[in-house]
């Protein structure tokens, strides 16, 4: 099977990867990720990917989009249900792009995270793999979570701090403050 899998980041990717190549899978990274900002941030995500991939021997594809702007007007009317349309702005692209290249799947490196939201993640891509008549694997790799964040340290790979959008950083470091208006004081 030919699968093209969208990778978030290096760390998330390395125990999929892993998975993927022991069941004999042909896979393909595939970047596009418009929801990580500031865009120093987005660089070094995209950098440790593309040196990943390279030192790993993975093809990868890549679509240098950081998207700032559209990003924010599309969730700035509703942040709390933003993950809803970076989860689909993502996947279509990964469908859109795995159907136009002769792919005979596509999936994502998000399902290793116990942070993300895994329903919602399953339901737009079998809704997007319908719709572009490809079919989503769904994997769901969170017990191989803290095992890949080990071996990703290991390898010294650039370990980020929060999930990506410049909300989530927000909501990270406001936290870990003590909370933003207290800070201010
Ligand atoms: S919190 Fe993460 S998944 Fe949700 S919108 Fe932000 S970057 Fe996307």
């Amino acid at each position: 099977m030919k699968l093209l899998l969208h990778i978030c980041c290096a760390p998330c990717s390395v125990k999929c990867i892993e998975y993927f190549r022991k069941e004999k899978i042909d896979i393909t990274g595939f970047w596009y990720n418009p929801n990580i900002h500031p865009l120093t941030e987005y660089t070094k995500r995209l950098e440790t990917l593309i040196e990943y991939a390279k030192r790993i021997e993975l093809p990868l594809e890549v679509i240098d989009y950081y998207g700032l702007r559209t990003f924010v007007k599309n969730v700035a009317d509703d942040v709390g249900a933003r993950c809803s349309y970076c989860y689909k702005s993502r996947l279509n692209m990964t469908a859109e792009y795995a159907r136009n290249n002769q792919f005979d799947a596509f999936s994502t490196t998000l399902t290793i995270s116990p942070y993300q939201k895994h329903d919602l993640i399953r339901e737009h891509g079998d809704e997007i793999g319908e719709s572009y008549e490809i079919k989503f694997l769904y994997k769901d790799f969170r017990e191989s979570f803290r095992t890949g964040q080990a071996l990703a340290r290991e390898n010294n790979l650039y370990m980020q701090k929060y999930c990506g959008c410049i909300f989530s950083e927000e909501e990270r470091y406001s936290k870990s403050a003590g909370g933003f208006k207290k800070t201010l004081k």
